[in-house]
């Protein structure tokens, strides 16, 4: 801004509505870095803490497979069940932007880290909200069960890695910009004090905790089964190679009971 002039949004067709403010959120940025997470620690691709007594979740689905980790192998394997891996465990201490669900100080996720005939991608995500000190009192799983060599797709499993979270500011991506907003020159406009700054990076692509999907195609929000729209939990980006795919996104709706929760990738 030259001279510390005051801006004219009237008068500047790159200036956005004001109400581009209201688009602002907090996102987390988890940072991985490959590492040897601890159980006790938040982690993509590490250790869960799971409790001895709860079983730990396999895929059966009989249409997934994996020409496994020898190129040469043009066979798909097609294992039958597998356990599926896990992806992210944040711990509450971590993540102080995300809300956890009362009594609940643990999120985990894991899926199948197959190929599945009917999605181009991982499917049969799973998510559970967890209390530590129950989890403890009641004994951790160690070992838990580990997809064995014909029992992934590489492109599906996190490399093992080490959460640094940060906060940061978020900005909607061109894709969920309102109707009236879009094409108004992105990546967008922060708000400054004396008016707007643009910023080359205000829509975040990355691993992240709230704030907007990192979507790479058009969005596709979700709506819970009594048509609420759902609120977006996590994004998962560039830190899993996900074959062809962009992201996976994760959402629920805070308004029904039991929280429930979808989830949605984007492939190119
Ligand atoms: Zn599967
Ligand atoms: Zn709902």
């Amino acid at each position: 801004m030259p001279g510390g002039t005051t801006a004219q949004p009237a008068e500047d067709p790159q200036t956005p509505a004001p109400e581009y403010a209201d688009l602002v959120r907090e996102t987390t940025l988890l940072n991985p870095e490959p590492g040897e997470p601890g159980v006790a620690e938040s982690s993509l691709g590490g250790e869960l803490l799971w409790p001895a007594a709860e079983p730990w979740p396999y895929c059966a689905q009989d249409d997934h497979w994996t020409y496994g980790t020898d190129l040469r192998n043009h066979t798909p394997i097609v294992p039958g069940e597998v356990p599926m891996v896990p992806v992210l465990q944040l711990y509450a201490r971590d993540v102080p932007g995300l809300e956890f669900p009362a009594g609940k100080d643990v999120l985990q996720l894991l899926w199948c880290a197959l190929t599945h005939e009917q999605d181009p991608g991982p499917v049969m995500p799973r998510l559970y909200w967890r209390n530590e000190a129950e989890v403890l009192a009641g004994g951790v799983l160690s070992p838990h069960p580990e997809a064995t060599e014909g029992q992934y797709d590489e492109d599906n499993m996190p490399t093992p890695s080490t959460l640094s979270p940060a906060t940061a500011q978020d900005h909607p991506s061109g894709f969920d910009l309102p109707e009236g907003m879009r094409g108004s020159g992105l990546p967008g406009p922060r708000p400054a004090a004396d008016g707007f700054e643009w910023l080359p990076d205000a829509h975040v692509v990355a691993t992240k905790v709230g704030g907007w999907p990192a979507w790479t195609q058009p969005a596709q929000w979700p709506d819970c089964d009594a048509g609420h729209r759902m609120e977006h939990l996590l994004t998962l980006t560039g830190d899993i190679q996900l074959g062809d795919c962009g992201g996976v996104y994760f959402f629920l709706c805070r308004a029904c009971p039991g929280l429930p929760w979808d989830w949605r990738f984007d492939c190119h």
